[in-house]
């Protein structure tokens, strides 16, 4: 028999666990008319609210609920990949525990599946009640990202996709520590089909990304998806030693013409701040690479379970 895994990442939501799982549940009841089983892995990301007793009052009167408890906050990425690394599945779907992702669409999802896609993605085709200043800097991203990297980057994709076990594995076969998910969905590759729909507002509880994380993720995204940032830093030396070369011509020229060598200070100390300016830019762009390489050489687990139910 065919079977559905349901990945949630749960970290603080006391409030929609139990609402996430009534509205699963009715959205799921098509799968009993194509005799599918179900599966649903909350996993629990060092919660410290009661998100864990209410996994664990759902668990009882439901065994198809699973859960893995993480021993500290790992962040969601490694939240979903332990759900997929545990999920049995012959398909899986990863979906927020907020109802940010709508349930209603699983029915769709699988209209597609059984058309001969690999995976069905969402991507939110508004950014409704979400900070402008958020939404603008979303897209400068996504517009980057299509420059730079070789991979698929959709602007307002979500986490929310259903893939068939083909895709799950090629996903988990990539166990980097540093992981863009985002990126990494796309670079697996596979048929997917996109479905758009308009953003909804969390239900309760709050977002769980400042802004300042959701830059610090997007350094993420780059540096794990595109090395151009290091053919920037080396195409600007190459640049300044151009200039440089062109200013000691000039400067010589000068000196022989109008033989006045010293004049210029000030146009010194400005080029000297600049220089050094952009040499600090480059070193630290080398830095994001070796520290990413640092991390990654180091090989530690991306997550610890402290139960596994
Ligand atoms: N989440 C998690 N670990 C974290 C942060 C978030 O497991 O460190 C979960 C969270 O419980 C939710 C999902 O990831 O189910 C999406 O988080 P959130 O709603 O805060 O993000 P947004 O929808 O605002 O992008
Ligand atoms: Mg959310």
């Amino acid at each position: 028999m065919e079977s559905l895994s349901v990945v949630v990442p749960c970290f603080n939501e006391e409030q929609n666990v139990e609402r996430f799982y009534e509205k699963l549940i009715n959205s799921t009841e098509f799968l009993k008319d194509r005799s599918c089983g179900l599966e649903i892995i909350f996993v629990d990301d060092g919660s410290f609210d009661k998100t864990y007793d209410r996994i664990m009052s759902v668990r009882s009167n439901d065994d198809r609920v699973r859960l893995i408890s993480f021993s500290r906050n790992f962040g969601k990425e490694a939240a979903m990949f332990a759900g997929l690394e545990k999920s049995k599945g012959d398909y899986v779907v990863i979906m927020d525990c907020d109802l940010q992702d709508p349930p209603e669409l699983l029915a769709e999802m699988f209209k597609y599946i059984d058309d001969g896609y690999d995976s069905v993605a969402t991507r939110r085709v508004t950014r409704k009640g979400e900070p402008p200043i958020r939404s603008f800097f979303a897209r400068c991203f996504y517009k980057l990202m299509k420059k730079i990297s070789a991979t698929e980057f959709v602007d307002g994709a979500r986490d929310y996709r259903l893939m068939t076990r083909q895709m799950v594995n090629a996903i988990l076969s990539m166990p980097e520590y540093n992981r863009f998910t985002k990126g990494i969905f796309g670079w697996v590759g596979f048929k997917t089909k996109w479905l758009e729909y308009e953003n909804v507002e969390r239900v309760a509880g709050e977002t769980k990304w400042s802004f300042w994380k959701l830059v610090g993720y997007s350094i993420e995204g780059i540096v794990a998806f595109s090395t151009k940032p290091l053919m920037i830093a080396s195409a600007m030396g190459v640049f300044f030693c151009l200039l440089a070369f062109v200013m000691i011509i000039f400067t010589i020229v000068r000196k022989l013409v109008f033989g006045d060598p010293v004049s210029g200070w000030p146009s010194l100390v400005c080029i000297i701040l600049l220089l050094s300016g952009i040499q600090f830019f480059c070193t630290g762009i080398l830095g994001q690479y070796l520290a990413r390489t640092y991390m990654e050489v180091k090989r530690r687990p991306l997550y610890v379970i402290k139960e596994e139910l």
